[in-house]
């Protein structure tokens, strides 16, 4: 191994340890193996600018380089360095390339390792470069110039097709062949936290001719993750799915909004429209692919065997735990309503950005995948209140007492995902949206 492997590999060491105490507990999110990406700002600073999780705090990447802690090499031009943490968007830093981020990455683990006294015994300087996570306000971490939402596990599109089309032809044949995709809203990516209106459109009730104006009557989530492209592609030159995974900056959790009944009038021939383009919800911290290499599992086996240009050696799929929460307004009691696991989703990251380029279809930094809804095989795994309460037919029981069958005005719901290490987790946090009434 070089020295720059054995490094890489020492970032993901499930010994290690931080002397940030909350990093180090067993539940943490955010611990020394994570180091995750985001745009932050604060009270004493209201400047967005890059900061990296660690425990309950945020490490403030423009301080600690001000400060002088902080190398950007790798034959990178001193124009292209300057300030590149000091923005409200990580752009900037994932165009360096996969070597900086890295570079920074590494970095950072050695400058928090329990045994480095660098920052540890420096508390002039921890004053400087340490946010407490409360204390900060997050933001959308990438400018994302465009948003595809891909369409990728087996069993929601199963359940989807039984419930709209035939349950004895759930899935359409294209769907074993290909990473089925639209081009989604990128102007109406949100971060967490922030407030969704229920929105506005057309309704086609059952008993009437032509449709009605009014609030959407089923309003649901889409349990998703999504990707962050860390490296284009030029018009015309298509990324090979062995190559694909060089093209991803990292995660993050992704709640594609829905209004089914908005989607069911409108979606053909087109695909949905209006019913998924007034909000996405993502969460603020960008899980490099580095930190989540310990956690890379096989895909499930595809059948038929995908044609030449979706072929990848090697495991492509990644165990990442996920769990819905909702909560009611006016209660602290949250019920979880749905768990699964991303490790079930049948197309893998590679192969959606091989099929998504293979027309010659050009992306760009920033560019946000999302998988499409994430269900398991089991009912209690399914990643949407249209399949949890199979549209409508079957109410959830909440802990806080009553019913659901979709969302209600002021319901809170919460994805949140983690890989399972020995004795440590790599978290994604959360990602939060609550339902304001619509604008009648
Ligand atoms: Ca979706």
């Amino acid at each position: 191994m070089s020295d720059f492997s054995k490094e890489l590999a020492a970032t993901r060491d499930p010994a290690k340890r931080s002397w940030l105490a909350s990093a180090n507990v067993p539940t943490c999110d955010f611990p020394i193996q994570n180091l995750p990406f985001g745009i932050f700002s604060e009270a004493r600073d209201a400047r967005p600018r890059v900061g990296v999780a660690i425990g309950d705090a945020i490490v403030d990447l423009a301080a600690l380089r001000a400060a002088g802690h902080l190398e950007l090499d790798g034959g990178i031009d001193a124009d292209e360095r300057e300030d590149v943490f000091a923005r409200a968007s990580l752009n900037a830093f994932i165009t360096l390339g996969r070597d900086a981020w890295r570079g920074v990455r590494m970095q950072l683990s050695m400058l928090l390792d329990a045994a480095n006294p660098a920052l540890r015994d420096d508390a002039a300087l921890r004053e400087r470069v340490l946010v407490p996570m409360q204390s900060a306000t997050m933001h959308l971490p990438v400018d994302i110039p465009g948003y595809t939402d891909f369409y990728s596990s087996k069993e929601h599109a199963t359940n989807v097709g039984s419930m709209f089309r035939d349950p004895k032809n759930a899935l359409l044949p294209n769907w074993s062949e290909m990473p089925i995709g639209y081009n989604g809203r990128a102007s109406s990516v949100v971060v967490s936290g922030t407030s969704v209106r229920r929105p506005m459109g057309q309704l086609k009730l059952p008993d009437h001719e032509r449709p009605i104006y009014g609030a959407c009557r089923k309003l649901d989530i889409e349990l998703e993750t999504g990707f962050i492209v860390g490296r284009g592609n030029a018009l015309g030159e298509p990324i090979a799915c062995d190559d694909a995974q060089d093209h991803i900056f990292g995660m993050v959790l992704l709640n594609d909004w829905s209004a089914r009944d908005i989607q069911q009038w409108e979606y053909v021939p087109l695909g949905p429209f209006n019913a998924k383009s007034f909000a996405t919800t993502i969460s603020p911290w960008i899980v490099t692919l580095d930190a989540l290499e310990p956690f890379r599992v096989a895909q499930p086996e595809q059948t038929p065997e995908p044609l030449p240009y979706l072929r990848h050696a090697g495991q492509h799929a990644f165990d990442v735990a996920l769990e819905v929460r909702l909560r009611p307004d006016g209660t602290d009691c949250a019920t979880t309503i749905a768990r699964t696991n991303f490790r079930h989703m049948y197309w893998t990251m590679a192969q959606q950005l091989a099929h998504h380029t293979v027309s010659g279809c050009n992306t760009r930094v920033g560019d946000l995948m999302g998988s499409g809804t994430i269900s398991g095989p089991t009912p209690d795994s399914f990643g949407s209140l249209l399949e949890l309460t199979w549209n409508g037919a079957r109410p959830i029981e909440l802990d806080s007492g009553g019913t659901r069958t979709f969302i209600v005005d002021g319901d809170e719901l919460t994805l949140a995902g983690w890989c399972q290490g020995d004795g440590y987790r790599v978290g994604f946090g959360t990602c939060v949206g609550k339902i304001l009434p619509a604008r009648g």
